[in-house]
């Protein structure tokens, strides 16, 4: 039942409507940030097609049909070869497409085109996602066309992305789009509660620091989370407070290093939230807005050494170069340049204390 599934509303309406009017379209193209549902939701909407004993339009969730709907059959191996074949559900006419590297290949798209011909095994509609459909290449994108086109209305195909701008317009204008909202803190929090995933003080924050994304908020790594995020506040207090070069020196290192290759973005993210927190705090803004409300405190005291005209500078320097991790940048002379600049705009801190009023 799509009552079941956290957030996103108007997305619940919008396929019940659809549903009812038994017009659900062929090629449908789910946006929006990962983990606010898109690919629950496409799960949802196979479900509702292929029920045994449907509620109203919706799934049951309990029939047979139901049931096997939720369960891939990954590969056992991490060997690309292996996903490189449409990843079956234990339904027979419900299916998914992942790009097994960094792209999505032409024999994929052939190979849904084909089963897309096929009429149901079992059910009343054979329904195949594609996920990460940004992965789509010149070619790949190609190979899916026809069948997006005008495929067989028992075959519906769900293209999944968080990056819609990345596809090509042929692609966009085949499909119809179906934006997904982020999911609220509030929607969240009672989700991680409902579901006994985490304490009420845990859940608060994770609710808060998941910026809109459940499946960011149930992905353990919380502890992980909670360790980078001391790193980058001692970054904060070096540039806000002590105007401490040698920490700054060594926060560059550890940014540097091997082993917390894969956190270089989530870090850059952290460090860009805690002085968003601080900034709302200098501007005596109410705390509602804070995201780490937990470290309210401390960011307060920050907050208070803070001179408001930098966080400005520092968030748009943050977000240069997050935008130029895209193309294949040299991590360490930028985040070297990065720290150095941030620093730079700073007066040390008793030439402030002792200027003039
Ligand atoms: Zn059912």
């Amino acid at each position: 039942m799509l009552d079941q599934l956290t957030g996103n509303e108007r997305v619940k309406s919008l396929l019940r409507r659809m549903l009812e009017t038994r017009r659900v379209p062929g090629a449908m193209l789910f946006t929006g940030e990962d983990g606010v549902g898109k690919k629950l939701f496409a799960l949802e909407l196979a479900k509702a097609l292929n029920c045994r004993t449907p509620q109203g339009v919706e799934g049951c969730g309990r029939c047979p049909a139901c049931r096997r709907t939720d369960k891939f059959n990954d590969p056992q191996s991490s060997d690309a070869d292996d996903w490189k074949g449409i990843i079956w559900t234990d339904h027979p006419d419900v299916g998914m497409v992942v790009a097994p590297k960094r792209l999505l290949l032409v024999e994929q798209m052939r190979l849904v085109e084909r089963e897309a011909n096929y009429r149901p095994y079992e059910g009343n509609a054979r329904v195949f996602l594609i996920e990460d459909a940004d992965k789509l290449n010149e070619a790949s994108a190609n190979a899916l066309l026809k069948v997006l086109e005008e495929p067989p209305h028992t075959s519906h195909i769900v293209l999944l992305t968080s990056h819609p701008d990345m596809l090509l317009p042929t692609i966009r204008s085949r499909c119809q789009m179906i934006r997904f909202s982020p999911v609220s803190p509030a929607e969240i929090e009672a989700h991680l509660l409902q579901n006994k995933i985490a304490s009420p003080d845990e859940a608060r924050i994770r609710a808060r620091v998941a910026r809109g994304s459940l499946g960011r908020a149930i992905a353990g790594g919380f502890d992980d989370y909670v360790r980078q995020r001391d790193s980058m506040l001692r970054v904060l207090k070096a540039l806000a407070v002590s105007d401490d070069r040698l920490q700054l020196l060594r926060s560059a290192e550890e940014f540097n290093d091997a082993r917390y290759k894969d956190e270089y973005e989530s870090r850059l993210e952290i460090l860009e939230a805690l002085i968003r927190d601080a900034w709302l705090l200098s501007l005596h803004a109410p705390a509602e807005g804070v995201v780490n409300e937990d470290l309210l405190p401390e960011l307060k005291k920050i907050g208070e050494r803070l001179d408001s005209r930098r966080p400005a500078d520092w968030i748009s320097q943050i977000e240069e170069l997050r935008e130029q991790l895209v193309v294949n940048i040299n991590r360490k002379a930028a985040t070297d340049a990065l720290l150095l600049t941030m620093a730079a705009a700073a007066p040390p801190l008793e030439k402030r204390r002792f200027q003039p009023r």
